[in-house]
């Protein structure tokens, strides 16, 4: 079996000011630990034996096809702006159109040093790339648009972090890695000519019917909003959202110091560096609303009229709090079992909220056990339930059949932070038993598993993990 992926590159054709051509970086030891068949077969990939995939996953070789580059792209980092980023420790080998007709990036990320590297090693160590990959494939599954994770490969290499850690690559897979940084890095150099060419390929690589950039900007916007609403109603917290990690495709990119939430609070932050609270989970969609007016403004540089623009843009923009908040509404409708639309029902949601937060209660396990009589148990007051649930009952009366709404809306299982620690920790050790098993699960989210019972739990307090770290 030799592997053979179909690549059809389409970035490696733009001018050479949109990256720097840049070969992986080949490591000592590679050894395969992880492959996605599914998504393998979707991508037109043929898997070849787990010696050749590692070399290939890893950037030992190139498989036939690839043009590896890196990507150049700036960014606001924390609301302030970095004028140069770039694909530091990743190259982008090439792109598929798969068996959907979807075209996407192969990308592999911890693959070395690259001219954009600035202080860092171009690496990336075991823990972040399991992460990734449990993550980015369990939000596949719960419906929520994201990169996906193709192959993850130990490299057999020492990598210094907060101690030595065992060094690996992930493949990453994208419907592009354009991101709102990639704009930014062109119109903050004035380079009108190289933000119209991007402009163009985005359009016609993403959004064909847009109608020129305000358009574009436009299809951004609706798609970065059912995101965010998305993100909200399984209670994930991105963590980093800097524009650098906003993606014009509108999917979840950048699983650094990501997290679901286990207890419910609005203000709940887990990156170490987030230490204002910029990227809590309830400032999601302003920050998602703030990156969208930062792509407007780099639209609007590339335009011949720019004043004309303004307007235009900012109603763009300004309309976006109000589509996530519809949005969000008809995601958490459904997570109370409602599929039609009742004046009161917004403050019916927001309402057992406040009463979830007021009663540490657990978002994933207080929203599926609402279609059975254990909702209560979430709570330290069950009474506080009891209480919201009289008008809800009420309101249930008027609908069909709010079980299976809710069943399909609230997921058993989520990625719990103490579990991806826990198979971390284990795959350090050599065990790739767990990470299998919680992959696996994860993989039907919405789906009773019983034998899986001790993956809906929420960490005991010892094994709460209160921060996570940028996947470097
Ligand atoms: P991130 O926080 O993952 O969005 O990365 C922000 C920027 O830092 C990007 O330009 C990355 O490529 C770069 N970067 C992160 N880690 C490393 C590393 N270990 N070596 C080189 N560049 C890195
Ligand atoms: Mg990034």
């Amino acid at each position: 079996m030799t592997l053979t992926i179909p690549f059809d590159n389409s970035y490696a054709r733009l001018p050479d000011t949109f990256y720097a051509r840049q070969a992986p970086m080949p490591v000592r030891a590679p050894h395969l630990v992880a492959f996605n068949d599914d998504l393998a077969r979707i991508l037109g990939i043929s898997p070849g034996d787990a010696q050749e995939m590692a070399e290939a996953f890893a950037g030992n070789t190139l498989p036939a096809g690839a043009e590896p580059i890196a990507q150049l792209y700036s960014g606001h980092q924390f609301g302030t702006y970095n004028p140069q980023l770039g694909d530091g420790r990743a190259v982008l080998l090439g792109e598929t159109v798969g068996t959907d007709g979807v075209r996407r990036d192969i990308q592999l990320k911890g693959s070395g040093q690259t001219p954009f590297s600035r202080q860092g090693d171009g690496r990336a160590w075991l823990g972040p790339v399991l992460r990734e990959y449990v993550v980015s494939e369990a939000m596949h599954a719960l419906g929520v648009p994201t990169t996906r994770a193709l192959a993850a490969v130990e490299t057999g290499e020492t990598v210094f972090r907060e101690g030595p850690m065992p060094g690996a690559v992930l493949t990453r897979v994208a419907q592009s890695h354009l991101r709102v940084g990639t704009f930014q890095v062109f119109a903050s150099r004035r380079q009108t000519d190289a933000l119209k060419r991007l402009t163009a390929y985005a359009i016609e690589r993403h959004y064909p019917q847009a109608d020129g950039p305000m358009g574009l900007l436009r299809a951004v916007r609706d798609a970065q909003a059912q995101l965010i609403a998305k993100w909200m109603s399984v209670g994930f917290i991105h963590g980093v959202m800097n524009t650098d990690n906003s993606s014009i495709a509108g999917e979840t990119i950048d699983y650094g110091p990501c997290a679901f939430m286990d207890t419910y609070h609005p203000n709940t932050i887990y990156s170490s560096i987030d230490r204002m609270g910029r990227y809590a989970y309830s400032n999601q969609p302003d920050i998602a609303v703030w990156n969208l007016a930062q792509l407007a403004t780099a639209l609007i540089q590339r335009m011949d009229e720019p004043e004309a623009a303004v307007q235009e843009a900012t109603e763009i923009v300004h309309a976006m709090p109000a589509l996530i908040q519809k949005e969000w509404l008809t995601r958490f409708r459904a997570k109370i079992g409602l599929s039609t639309e009742e004046e009161g029902d917004e403050a019916l949601i927001t309402d057992l909220l406040t009463r979830m937060a007021q009663n540490s209660a657990d978002f994933t396990n207080t929203f599926r056990a609402l279609g059975g009589d254990k909702a209560r148990d979430q709570f330290t007051d069950p009474g506080a339930f009891d209480t919201w649930a009289r008008g809800w009952q009420d309101r249930l009366a008027r609908e069909d059949d709010p079980q299976a709404v809710m069943t399909a809306a609230n997921p058993a299982f989520i990625p719990r932070n103490h579990r991806v620690e826990q198979i971390i920790q284990a795959a350090v050790q050599g065990d790739y038993a767990p990470f299998h098993r919680l992959n696996t699960v994860l993989a039907r989210p919405y789906e009773d598993q019983p034998e899986a019972a001790d993956l809906t739990r929420p960490p005991t307090e010892s094994e709460v993990v209160h921060a996570t770290f940028c996947g470097t």
